[in-house]
């Protein structure tokens, strides 16, 4: 696969990397030879970075740097499969680049636009290949940060959603797919998120220690609101804001503060003293806009609730993501939360929200399932906490493969991880937990209950694929133990760290590994 970047900037030259480091060869594409220059020289220092911290090998960096081809020609991008466009946030320069891509490459070649804010619909308007023309929505660094949004136009194919879909898994993405709507996922609630934050020091509900601390402590997060704006830079925050407001109401319109702060050159000074009696009313503003802008989302159909979830916790690193925090808080608290914002701001109660006090908690899946081409594919997304097995995971992928397995349209089941692992283990916490409050009889009953899943998949009619995309530890490992085949990445590999403290591989490992390959080896 040949793989074209154009502009060298901050995100291009890192997309570029990304894709090198994953072994694939990258043109990467600028106007003027020092932007090309620069370019190199940043990837340069972040490989480096990486040697230091022993992410690669002196040898790696070599290698990955061989597999970029800078350049000013366009000429070199006619043959690529794919060609991400990454230049100024303009639309008119954007379409010229297209526009000229578009005479020149084969037709074959997708074009993808890195753009933050332009409609991915408008921009493929410029091309006569409207069919191959999406966004993919990379996120600061994008060879560091594992979040990839995909925004199809309305013209995109489904062959060509795919490929990009393949791409993104290749250069180890988690992926969403994404309407064209302002903000995409997480941008779309991150940003209102940072804006209350100013709202509310301006309206001196709390000092701005106290809203960074209690930000750290919901979002479960190293840097508050303000900390991050000074980091990554105000202006981007009220220029963000700005631009969600224009498309979709006051409600998303930058503070004073923020557009003041901007206009000055200031950044964020933060100090003050806990105020212990202000976290609560904090709190609330916060998860209360949060809350209302990701329900609204779900109101627009703007994506699922899982892929809020994942843009939360990969993205931005939040512990939990907003549906899991409005579990946890409970929805009438939710309602109350939402209420208060709707009510500020003059705005509408989102209709999910309405419909969801009368359910209960939102239901949060940990595994997809999928159906292609007489393949039922059963996925573990928990990329963040790397795809770790727990009771949620076995049920649903209970109930996943006994769908597959009366559907007569099934004739294959594959079972793969969401992200870079397969699966991680089971989730330690429910061991130690149950430990710590005596409760074994809990530990043998879930250990019994995954062990039947494992027989079922061990015996199933159907041939169970396991598609080895990376570490399958413990519990990873006893899944593909009991699958008839095994395809396996390069990258992936098998252990049973749990045997180095005490614990023993309870799901089959005991079993099945030294059916496989003898006691000896398997001891
Ligand atoms: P940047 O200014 O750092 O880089 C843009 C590069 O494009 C420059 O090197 C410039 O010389 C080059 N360029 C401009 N016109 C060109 C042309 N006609 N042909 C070839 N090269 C050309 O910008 P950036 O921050 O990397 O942003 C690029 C895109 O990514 C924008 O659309 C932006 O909205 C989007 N984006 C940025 C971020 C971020 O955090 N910076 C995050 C996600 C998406």
């Amino acid at each position: 696969m040949k793989i074209g970047v154009i502009g060298a900037g901050t995100m291009g030259s890192g997309i570029a990397q990304k894709i090198a480091q994953e072994g694939m060869e990258v043109v990467l594409v600028d106007k003027e030879e020092k932007f090309l220059e620069r370019g190199m020289e940043k990837i340069k220092q972040t490989l480096d970075e990486g040697v230091k911290k022993r992410i690669f090998k002196q040898e790696d960096t070599e290698k990955i740097l061989s597999l970029i081809h800078p350049t000013l020609s366009y000429e070199q991008l006619k043959e690529c499969d794919l060609i991400i466009e990454a230049v100024y946030e303009d639309k008119k320069i954007k379409e010229d680049v297209f526009k000229k891509l578009d005479n020149l490459c084969e037709k074959k070649t997708i074009f993808a636009t890195n753009t933050s804010s332009l409609s991915v619909n408008e921009l493929s308007e410029c091309v006569e290949r409207k069919e191959k023309f999406i966004g993919m929505h990379f996120f600061y660094h994008p060879a560091k940060n594992r979040f990839l949004e995909i925004i199809p136009s309305r013209y995109t194919s489904n062959e060509i959603i795919a490929k990009c879909l393949t791409f993104s898994r290749i250069i180890g993405k988690v992926t969403v797919i994404t309407k064209d709507s302002p903000g995409f996922v997480v941008n779309r609630f991150f940003v209102p998120f940072l804006n209350e934050s100013v709202r509310i020091l301006e309206e001196k509900i709390a000092n701005i220690f106290t809203i960074e601390e209690v930000c750290k402590e919901i979002l479960g997060i190293p840097m508050g609101p303000f900390e991050l704006m000074n980091v990554t830079g105000v202006p981007i925050a009220y220029h963000a804001a700005k631009f969600l407001s224009e498309k979709l109401g006051d409600f998303y319109k930058p503070a004073e503060l923020l557009k003041e702060k901007t206009e000055k050159g200031q950044m964020c000074n933060i100090e003050g003293n806990l105020e212990q009696d202000k976290k609560e009313e904090v709190k609330k503003r916060i998860m209360g806009a949060v809350f209302y802008v990701v329900l609204e989302m779900l109101d627009q159909n703007i994506c699922k609730i899982e892929d809020i979830e994942k843009g939360a916790k990969v993205a931005l690193r939040w512990r939990k993501g907003p549906f899991e925090m409005m579990n946890r808080e409970g929805i009438q608290k939710v309602d109350e939360y939402v209420d208060e914002i709707v009510k500020k701001y003059s705005l509408k109660k989102p209709e999910s929200l309405k419909k969801q006090i009368n359910i209960g908690p939102f239901k949060i899946r940990n595994v997809t399932g999928l159906k292609k081409d007489g393949v039922g594919f059963i996925i573990i997304s928990r990329p963040e906490a790397l795809n770790a097995l727990n009771e949620d995971v076995f049920k649903e992928m209970e109930e996943i493969f006994e769908k597959f397995k009366e559907d007569k349209e099934v004739q294959k089941i594959v079972i793969e991880g969401e992200g870079k692992a397969f699966a991680a283990g089971a989730d330690i916490r429910f061991f130690l937990k149950n430990i710590e409050s005596k409760n074994l009889d809990r530990i043998v009953e879930f250990t019994k209950y995954a062990q039947g899943v494992l027989n079922k998949i061990e015996k199933s009619e159907k041939p169970f694929i396991c598609k080895l995309n990376g570490m399958a530890l413990g519990g990873g490992s006893e899944i593909a133990l009991a699958s008839h085949t095994v395809i396996s990445h390069p990258k992936a590999y098998f252990a049973f760290p749990e045997t180095g403290i005490g614990i023993y591989p309870g799901l089959g490992g005991t079993q099945r590994l030294p059916r496989m390959i003898g006691k000896e080896l398997a001891k």
